[in-house]
């Protein structure tokens, strides 16, 4: 069986928010790879020194916030408070260390010809967010609201003020509900918490009159579940 990953380096390590590191995997296999703004890659975030641990090693996915064609990808991961193998590996990877990736792939991308762009979500969803705000055309209609914990955990994104961010103990279906959006269905783009993203979803869908096809959703954690894909 050929071995599925992609192998990096670990050239960067970057506290880019108060609890979220940026972290840069580098190398030749990483070069040309086929990178869609929002899609996501699978990292093992097990021992990579142990043998044949690219068999059983232990997987989480993570959103590409940045890719260079010369071979480099940039994961940010959240530190939160229950730290599985995936905040752990994050908060101890350094520079020199060795990665293995697959990927990357999803379907969290953004559409075209839509009238607006709406994202929903939180600190996790916000690097997705983040890749897919800098590769709209300028002048783009962009509408949404991400929550985190407090304005430490701000992910620089482009594009000025929105989306905007709300603070816990705020929740995403209430502001998204607080929106005002434009009278026509835009693309919905939900990430993050499962539970906020289908109340979400829930309240376009019946609330606003959105078709469900111009809402896209990806879950990406939920309390209690370990590593979702
Ligand atoms: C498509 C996709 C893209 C993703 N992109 C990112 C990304 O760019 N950055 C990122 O940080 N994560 C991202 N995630 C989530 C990531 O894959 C892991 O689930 C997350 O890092 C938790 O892994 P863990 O091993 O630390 O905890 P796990 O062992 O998976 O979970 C342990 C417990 O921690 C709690 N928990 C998990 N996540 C959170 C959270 N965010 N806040 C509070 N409690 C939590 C839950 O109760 C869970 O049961 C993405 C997930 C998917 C499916």
């Amino acid at each position: 069986m050929l071995n599925p990953f992609l192998h990096g380096t670990v050239t960067e390590v970057e506290r880019i928010a108060e609890r979220m590191r940026r972290i840069r995997i580098a190398g030749p296999r990483l070069r040309g790879l086929e990178w869609v703004p929002g899609t996501h890659v699978r990292v093992r975030v097990g021992d990579p020194l142990r043998p044949r641990a690219w068999l059983d090693g232990v997987l989480r996915t993570y959103s590409i916030w940045d890719h260079s064609p010369e071979g480099h990808l940039d994961l940010c991961v959240l530190d939160h408070p229950s730290a599985g193998p995936g905040a752990l590996w994050a908060r101890r990877v350094r520079i020199g260390d060795t990665a293995a990736l697959m990927g990357p792939k999803g379907r969290l991308v953004l559409r075209d010809g839509a009238r607006y762009h709406l994202f929903a979500g939180d600190e996790t969803a916000a690097v997705a967010f983040g890749a897919m705000l800098r590769a709209l055309p300028a002048g783009a209609d962009v509408h949404g609201v991400l929550v985190a914990d407090g304005p430490g955990d701000r992910l620089p994104l482009p594009g000025g003020d929105r989306p905007t961010w709300v603070y816990r103990p705020a929740e995403l279906p209430d502001a998204v509900r607080s929106l005002d959006l434009p009278d026509v269905p835009g693309v919905a783009y939900l990430a993050g918490e499962a539970r906020a993203c289908q109340a979400v979803r829930r309240h376009l869908v019946d609330e606003r009159g959105w078709s469900r096809r111009d809402v896209v959703v990806k879950p990406f954690w939920t309390p209690g579940r370990r590593g979702m894909d």
